[in-house]
Parts: C-alpha cells; structure tokens; sequence
C-alpha cells in the first residue's frame, strides 16, 4: 500500500543516495535551515567511500587547477563549472572543517592523515544527525510519480513522500554490492530520459597468459615499468608506473590510467595492444652495451640477472611475450625489453572497474544540475556522464558535484517561494 508522507511547513528535501555526493549535499542544505531526509537501498551510508579507503583514501590531487581540470578530458567542459567553485582546495577545507588534516603524498595526490575514510564518515554521519538530517535506510527508489514525488520500496512496503526539491546522487554502475547498481537507469530511461551506456572505466583487461605464466605470476606486481600506446586519435599515451599480472590478464595504477583509451580500441578494433618497458631507467643503446658483456655458458635468465637485474616477473615476461629469435643478438634484445608487445583482448566487467563512464547525460540537465524533465528534481556524482583517471579525480567531482546541485537547490527553494 502507498503511504503519502505529509509536507510539514519547513522546505524539505528529499536526498537519495549517501555516498559522497549525497553526503556533501546533505550536509550543505541542513545547515542551510532545510527538513533534510536521506535516503539509501543499502542498511548504512557511504560503502563505495568505504572500500575507496582500503588502501588510503585519495581524496584529491595538488596538480594545479588547470592541469587538474584536463584530467576530465572530454568532459572538462561540463565539470569546470563546478570544480571552478569547489575543487580539491575547497575539498580539503570541507575535510578540515570536519576536523581531518589531509597531506600531501609523494605522487602528489591527497589523502587524510589517518589515511582513513571510515572516521571522516563517522564524523560527517554525526553532524549530519546533529543538524537534524532524518536517516531512511533500506529504501530503494522506485519511481516518480506524476506529481514528480519519489516512491520507494522497503520490504513489500512502498512509499511515497512530497519533497519541496529532491536531489539524486545514485552513483554509477561498478561494485553493485555496495549499493551503486544503476537500478535507477531503467526507470529514468523509462520516463524519456537520456543515458549514455555505461562502460568500466579505470579497469582491469584480458590477455592470453599462458597456463605456466598464470600460474607462476599472478598476484606478482611490475615495478618501475612502461607503457606505451597510439589512441585511436593517434595520440602517444607513455607513462611510468606499477601494474599487477592478475590470472586474466593486467590490472592496477598504470593499466587505470590508459584504461579509457584501451577500452575504447577495443571497442572499435577488437583488441589494444601496449608496449611494455621493462627496463624504464635505461637507454636502449645502454640495455645493449649491458648485454654485450661476455655470456660464457650463462643462462639468459642468468645473464639478464647479472646485467640488468632481472627479477623472476621482468625475465618471465620476456620469456611469455618475446619470441626466440629475437632473444640472442644483444641489439634486438635491447631493443625487444623496452618494447615488449602485450595484447589485451577485452576490459573486464563493469562490476569490477573502479569507477564508470557513461550515464545520465549532460544535456537532460540544466546548468543547475536539475533535470529539464522533472523541475526540482537534481542530480550529482557518478551518475552523470563523465569519467577520470583515479588519483582523487573522482571523489572530487562527486563532491563537487553535490555541492553546487545543494547549492542550486537552495536558489530553486528561494525562487519558488
Ligand atoms: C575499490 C574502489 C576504490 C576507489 N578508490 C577511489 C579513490 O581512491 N579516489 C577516488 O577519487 N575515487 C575512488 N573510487 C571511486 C569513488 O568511490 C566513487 O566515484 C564515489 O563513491 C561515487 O560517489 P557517488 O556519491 O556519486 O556515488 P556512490 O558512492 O556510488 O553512492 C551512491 C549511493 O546511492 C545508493 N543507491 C543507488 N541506487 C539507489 C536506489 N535506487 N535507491 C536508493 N539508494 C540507491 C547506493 O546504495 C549508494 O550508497 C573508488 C571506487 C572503488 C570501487
């Protein structure tokens, strides 16, 4: 049976989805006097943010704010705007005010001193009660109905409540365990509303291990190594880093990083192929002079050891990717290490990749971030039809994001009356 919540006299809104975006959003528009009720399917606030800490939370990036800003690419032009009026300086302060100091790490990106996101959740779920935000958990949105309201499902128990404004920060499509199962696009495909299709990004991708290398190798990191590639556009894409040999393929930092562009070369060409570097610090020309020390009766997994400090993973990628012919003469062999070729056949699944590209698109919204389709209704975070590198590009968007749609729900408050 629906239940019609009654509007009490107080502006009340409505927010769906406690992850980041939500979260900042909420914390915005109770402090701003609004009835706030937060809403989530999930039993507890902010998973995603949870796991996104694992490893350190990477809240942010210090690059400055131009360099910072190109990392968005194609979609720079939809998130300035709002990473102009909150970005990562202003992310920081909102942290500091919730009393975590961040700093900076080596790579330059920014973290909590605690490293932690589980106390910066604690702290904000706390002010958040304190400033009278109601919690609804359990409780998926279903749909709208006519008159715009949300509907939604707990149990067998639908309800519907009327909100003065109603903010949607669903997130993407990735780790649908924690909550962000695109449940949502359906319905909002079903009242006309544009998506764009979701795809993994910042993911891991196959290759054709041999049973013996998968075997011996995964789980094994490859670091300092080198990868190199021509987008679709032509463009190089060299960059330095780690990756991990996973048993379906690569997976980690520096495959994240030309992940967007891989998965799209595969998308149109049916497979990407990357060069690997497994000697970054040295020259071809110095690779070869190492090697031309005399050999004797040496092993070449010997030899690679005793010049160029091969470890097990370096000398077993040669072996699973090189040829033989091309394994003797120092000259090729030289030029073979800082080129290894490294197919890759497919990006893996969704559910896996760090983060989505894809989703609501930009132009069903209004500047302010609210639908054309539904006045009063907004939306913020991973939802939206963007993607980033990791490196804290991405929380810093989802926050931002939910910033300036809290901020524009107050002016629609206003001019509504
Ligand atoms: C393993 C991992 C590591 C990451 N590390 C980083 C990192 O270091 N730095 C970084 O910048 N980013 C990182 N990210 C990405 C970052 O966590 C996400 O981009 C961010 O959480 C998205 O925020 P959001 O508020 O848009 O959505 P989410 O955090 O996904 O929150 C959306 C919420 O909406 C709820 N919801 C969805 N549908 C419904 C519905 N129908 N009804 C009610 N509620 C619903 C979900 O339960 C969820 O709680 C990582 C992600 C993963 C998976």
């Amino acid at each position: 049976m629906d239940i019609v919540k009654k509007q009490s006299s107080q502006r009340h809104v409505g927010i769906i989805g406690a992850g980041p975006a939500g979260l900042i959003a909420s914390d915005v528009l109770s402090q701003a006097g609004c009835q706030v009720s937060l809403f989530d399917q999930m039993p507890s606030a902010g998973r995603k943010f949870l796991i996104a800490s694992k490893g350190g939370l990477n809240l942010t990036h210090s690059l400055p704010l131009e360099q910072f800003l190109q990392q968005y690419r194609q979609h720079r032009p939809v998130l300035a705007p709002y990473l102009l009026q909150f970005g990562p300086q202003q992310l920081r302060e909102w942290i500091g005010d919730l009393g975590f100091e961040t700093f900076t790490g080596s790579s330059g990106k920014v973290f909590p001193e605690d490293m932690k996101g589980g106390n910066i959740l604690h702290a904000l779920m706390e002010r958040l009660s304190h400033q009278g935000v109601s919690f609804y958990f359990s409780q998926r949105w279903v749909d709208w109905q006519a008159d715009g309201s949300p509907t939604f499902l707990s149990g067998t128990q639908t309800t519907t409540f009327k909100f003065d404004a109603v903010l949607f920060a669903l997130g993407g499509a990735s780790w649908p365990q924690l909550g962000s199962d695109a449940s949502w696009a359906p319905i909002f495909s079903s009242h006309g509303i544009a998506l764009s299709a979701f795809k993994p990004a910042n993911c891991g991708f196959n290759t054709n291990w041999t049973d013996h290398f998968r075997t011996h190798f995964a789980g094994t990191p490859v670091k300092p190594v080198s990868i190199t590639f021509r987008d679709l556009e032509g463009r190089s894409f060299h960059q330095t880093g780690e990756f991990l040999i996973s048993d379906y393929g690569v997976e980690g930092s520096l495959i994240y990083a030309g992940s967007a562009f891989l998965r799209e070369m595969i998308l149109k060409n049916g497979s990407a192929t990357i060069q690997l570097d497994l000697a970054p610090q040295w020259s071809t020309t110095r690779i070869a002079q190492k090697l031309s020390a005399a050999r004797g009766k040496r092993s070449l997994t010997t030899h690679l050891r005793k010049t160029l400090g091969f470890s097990g993973i370096r000398t077993a990628l040669m072996y699973e990717l090189l040829a033989k012919d091309y394994r003797d003469d120092p000259a090729l062999l030289a030029q073979s290490l800082k080129s290894l070729p490294l197919r890759l056949n497919s990006a893996r699944p969704i559910a896996e990749a760090i983060s989505t590209a894809g989703g609501l698109r930009f132009n069903e919204l209004d500047q302010n971030l609210m639908l054309k389709k539904f006045p009063g209704c907004f939306c913020a975070g991973e939802m939206l039809d963007w993607e980033a590198p990791t490196g804290g590009f991405l929380l810093t968007a989802c926050f931002s994001t939910g910033m300036a749609a809290a901020k524009a729900i107050l002016s629609w408050l206003q001019s509504e009356g």
